[in-house]
């Protein structure tokens, strides 16, 4: 794992163990970052945030977040299943600082 991957990850760690993803619908989360407040959303292509970060470099700590917390046991399981194995693998990729676009 990069160093940036790294921080961006401890970020998405703290997102959710300080509250700050809120779950607005199924698919759909409202997210209070550390300079703004954004929208992470699931699509049938996965994963989406409007934070600039996201437009740049197509991962961010919010949508990091958003996975780590649909993929938790009690989320997984709603789930369909093409869609939780695109997002699982969309997780691994952004672990890994790369996001093939
Ligand atoms: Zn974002």
């Amino acid at each position: 794992m990069s160093n940036e991957s790294l921080k961006v990850l401890d970020k998405a760690e703290k997102l959710i163990s300080e509250g700050r993803i809120i779950r607005i619908s199924p698919l759909m989360f409202y997210v209070i970052g550390d300079h703004g407040r954004y929208f992470v959303w699931i699509d049938h292509r996965g994963v989406k945030c409007n934070c600039q970060g996201f437009k740049k470099r197509g991962f961010c700590s919010h949508a990091i977040a958003v996975l780590l917390l649909l993929l938790r046991k009690k989320y997984r399981d709603t789930l369909e299943q093409g869609l939780r194995k695109r997002l699982q693998e969309q997780l691994e990729y952004m672990k890994r600082g790369v996001y093939p676009r």
